[in-house]
């Protein structure tokens, strides 16, 4: 009989980390001063991250060891588990092999966990005793809290006003491991008291949550931030993903052709494709990598490659990333996760030199394939994982047509349970596409910091 999934012992999973800087064709471009436009060194960011957070962000070891401590606590959902969609492939009659890492198996329901526990653990290492954050839909934010909890951290987490209020349970969900939550903009920062002056209706975004928090982390002596995506450490904790993943094909006999994620700032994506990018540029193999975004925050496929900041008010560093400029605010799709108006700057990189691919659906296509999915294979996606899956289905009926077996890779980045007012919105036929504004894009270009390095 051939297996439904594929499973690796506790003693089996990878023990290292991958950073996929050493291996890059060219040096990733330098960070920025937001005042002076100038490099930045570590103690430019010691006020916002830990130490050994600033030294991960910049290093050139190609495998990281991952802390005992830190391992210890993945062990209480990893290693996740490897399918393959025999199921929906039936359902496609595609010749197609489809294979997916399950990462909805932690116990806040994501990949997120990778790296909250990872940068939580640090924190503590350094005596930071609090975290402050951002969440949009409330993935991040729980993850935070599950893992302030298990190290005593205390969490304070700036939730996007809009989730706040549709999202209850993810708050809830916080809440039982502990954090703090303050729907945002608030009044407790300069920053949301400024956003509110303008406009006292404002539903909030990721960049004013992520103004907040810089600002809370800041200003406190004992607090530090934490990001959720985007920055290169990040990336590199996600990894465990794709390292798993490699093991776990070898057992099925397969290699991918294409590996497919979402991308929101790039994390899920990253943890999954890096080690396969790696296995492209040493060893050649010729595998597609394939990024995909929603319509409605089309970084990659329509944003400008070019500094900018990473939240709204314009308090972070300046990165070079694909970007639709720091003060868009994209529409209200349910995928809250990919509503983010930048692009990790390494996604972006890869992107721009031509080794991974792009692609954007509005929601709607996407819970048609989420609910083929869960129709075939029982697991409820996180909208934000849709849009995989969309590209996935997408890739098997084009297998299909050309009559041509291949593997496809994805990853499955959370389930939706806590996102069922959203099916229940697409299945009653009421859900919105929003279609990419391209005035209020230029408008959010206008407002790009200028920088000349
Ligand atoms: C947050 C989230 C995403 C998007 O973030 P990335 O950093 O791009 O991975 C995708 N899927 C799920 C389930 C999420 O919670």
């Amino acid at each position: 009989m051939e297996p439904t999934k594929y499973l690796l012992s506790e003693a089996e999973m990878p023990r290292q980390w991958y950073n996929i800087i050493p291996d890059l064709p060219v040096p990733p471009p330098p960070v920025l001063h937001p005042a002076t436009g100038q490099p930045i060194g570590p103690a430019d960011l010691a006020p916002l991250f830990p130490l050994a957070l600033i030294q991960q962000e910049v290093s050139q070891e190609r495998f990281v060891p991952i802390p005992e401590e830190v391992l210890a606590v993945y062990r209480l959902w990893r290693p996740t588990p490897l399918y393959r969609a025999r199921r929906l492939e039936a359902a496609l009659q595609t010749p197609a092999r489809i294979f997916y890492k399950y990462e909805g198996v932690s116990p806040p329901g994501s990949h997120k966990p990778n790296t909250a526990v990872a940068q939580v653990y640090y924190n503590q290492q350094e005596g930071v005793r609090r975290i402050a954050t951002e969440t949009g839909a409330g993935q991040w934010g729980s993850a935070l809290a599950f893992a302030c909890r298990l190290f005593g951290l205390e969490a304070k987490v700036y939730m996007v006003k809009a989730s706040y209020f549709q999202k209850p349970y993810r708050r809830s969900l916080m809440e039982v491991w502990g954090a703090s939550v303050t729907p945002s903009p608030s009044n407790e920062t300069n920053a949301g008291r400024q956003v509110l002056a303008q406009d006292p209706d404002s539903p909030g975004s990721l960049g004013i949550a992520i103004s907040e928090a810089v600002e809370d982390a800041a200003s406190r002596e004992d607090t530090r931030y934490s990001l959720g995506s985007v920055l290169n450490h990040v990336l590199m904790h996600q990894t465990i993903i794709g390292e798993e993943a490699l093991k776990q094909l070898e057992l099925a006999d397969a290699y991918p052709d294409v590996v497919v994620g979402c991308v929101g700032g790039g994390s899920n994506f990253a943890g999954l494709a890096f080690p396969f990018v790696r296995e492209k540029l040493r060893a050649g193999k010729p595998t597609r990598i394939l990024a995909v975004e929603p319509a409605a925050a089309p970084s990659l496929t329509r944003g400008v490659y070019t500094y900018d900041f990473g939240d709204t008010v314009g308090m972070t560093p300046l990165v070079k990333m694909h970007t639709l400029g720091h003060t868009f605010i994209p529409a209200p799709i349910h995928a809250g996760g990919l509503r983010y108006h930048g692009m990790a700057p390494l996604v972006s990189l890869l992107y721009e030199l031509g080794l991974i691919e792009a692609r954007a659906y509005t929601q709607n296509p996407c819970f048609e394939a989420a609910v083929q999915f869960a129709r075939a294979e029982g697991i409820v996606p996180a909208p934000e994982s849709s849009h995989a899956i969309r590209a996935v289905i997408d890739e098997a009926l084009a297998a299909r047509e050309r009559g041509e077996a291949c593997t496809i890779l994805f990853n499955l980045s959370g389930h939706g349970h806590f996102d069922l007012a959203a099916y229940d919105a697409y299945l009653a036929g009421k859900l919105e596409d929003f279609d990419y504004p391209p005035e209020r894009v230029q408008e959010a270009l206008a407002t790009l910091p200028k920088v000349t390095a």
